[in-house]
């Protein structure tokens, strides 16, 4: 069967220019250029070395036309050689410590309220997190070693079914509080292997008794209700 409507269709006109691109041609110049890279190269160490004025222009005219690529190439270059940048950075607020300190009151005065919400809503979303940090700041106030992550600590619970490591009450990851098998009081470190979890009571109660005098005192005082 014939389609008629097919063939009655208009064929590409004849002025199209798609189809009628020419094929670059390389000039004599270029072709030079492109057998005598290092020729070119020196050549043009050369003019840089002669003319250090017009150097210098051509390339701040460079990197204001094309600034965003300018400044992305600095992010990664600065990313890339920290060790270069940091010493740097630290010398820079070291000595404009005190400017730095009066720009961030400022801002804070300024910004309070913005900055409380911003401060409650990171420590909503990140409880755990800050919970561990306040550990590792008590722990070397105390002069005890070690330090452990959220990871380790949601590991933990798992480990022990979210249930007190004492009276096996249900815990959830907002009730549970870490607890120092041996306290930092008297030598216990903040490494995960010295912490299991435990419901507040217990944690408050235990205080630095050891865990069998802690059972101990838990078992008496169920026998006493
Ligand atoms: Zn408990």
């Amino acid at each position: 069967m014939s389609t008629p409507w097919k063939q009655a269709r208009p064929s590409r006109p004849e002025s199209c220019n798609i189809l009628r691109v020419k094929k670059r041609v390389e000039t004599p110049q270029q072709r030079w250029a492109r057998e005598n890279r290092d020729k070119l190269a020196a050549a043009c160490r050369r003019w840089r070395k002669r003319h250090p004025e017009k150097q210098k222009a051509a390339t701040y005219g460079w990197r204001k036309r094309n600034l965003k690529k300018w400044n992305a190439y600095q992010r990664s270059w600065r990313r890339k050689n920290r060790d270069r940048t940091n010493p740097l950075l630290r010398a820079f607020r070291v000595e404009n410590r005190e400017v730095l300190n009066e720009k961030r009151r400022k801002y804070r005065a300024l910004n309070l309220r913005m900055m409380r919400a911003i401060a409650r809503k990171y420590y909503r979303d990140n409880f755990e997190r800050k919970r561990v940090e306040h550990d590792t700041a008590l722990a070397r106030r105390k002069l005890a070693e070690g330090r452990y992550t959220v990871a380790e600590w949601r590991q933990l619970l798992r480990k022990w079914q979210y249930q007190c490591a004492y009276c096996q009450r249900r815990l959830t990851r907002k009730t549970a509080t870490a607890d120092h098998l041996i306290a930092l009081s008297i030598g216990g470190t903040n490494w995960i292997k010295n912490i299991v979890p435990a419901c507040l009571p217990c944690n408050q109660r235990k205080n630095s008794l050891s865990k069998s005098e802690y059972l101990k005192r838990l078992r008496k005082s169920r026998k006493f209700q």
